[in-house]
């Protein structure tokens, strides 16, 4: 779907997760891989009056909010590329890996935090690549908490 924030072009969900449902319809949320999510209300066939669709509204679900957040924070750090400043990515960094602690990862994988770690320890990749290695850690915790 769009995002309204990043506005240019589709952006992959991540994960979607039902947040809300009455006669009207459901409420979904899709969680992007920019790190942005969006609340989007779906009515239900039935309902006999005209198909007024709602724009998309600003995600509000606290379980994701602070992993959604270092998400869009690390695409911001992968687009500045070697513009990135070494006291950015460390100030982020301590934040991923307290946010990554504790979220589960798929079964048979190893936990997040543990990858991170090494991601972060890793001596033959630079600032950026451990960036975007990280960013696909938030992905993966994004759709852990879905
Ligand atoms: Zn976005
Ligand atoms: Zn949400």
């Amino acid at each position: 779907m769009k995002c309204k924030t990043c506005g240019v072009g589709d952006k992959v969900e991540i994960a979607a997760k039902t947040t809300g449902r009455d006669a009207a319809g459901i409420t979904r949320c899709y969680r992007l891989e920019c790190g942005h999510a969006w609340h989007v209300a779906i009515p239900t066939i039935d309902t006999g009056s005209a198909l007024e669709v709602a724009e998309p509204a600003r995600c509000t679900c606290g379980e994701i909010a602070t992993v959604n957040g270092l998400l869009v924070e690390g695409r911001l750090h992968a687009a500045l590329g070697k513009d990135l400043t070494e006291d950015a990515y460390r100030r982020w960094l301590e934040q991923v890996l307290q946010a990554l602690d504790g979220i589960p990862a798929e079964i048979g994988a190893p936990s997040l935090i543990h990858s991170a770690t090494l991601a972060a320890k890793s001596q033959t990749t630079g600032m950026s690549e451990k960036t975007s290695d990280l960013n696909k850690l938030l992905g993966r915790a994004i759709k852990a908490v879905s």
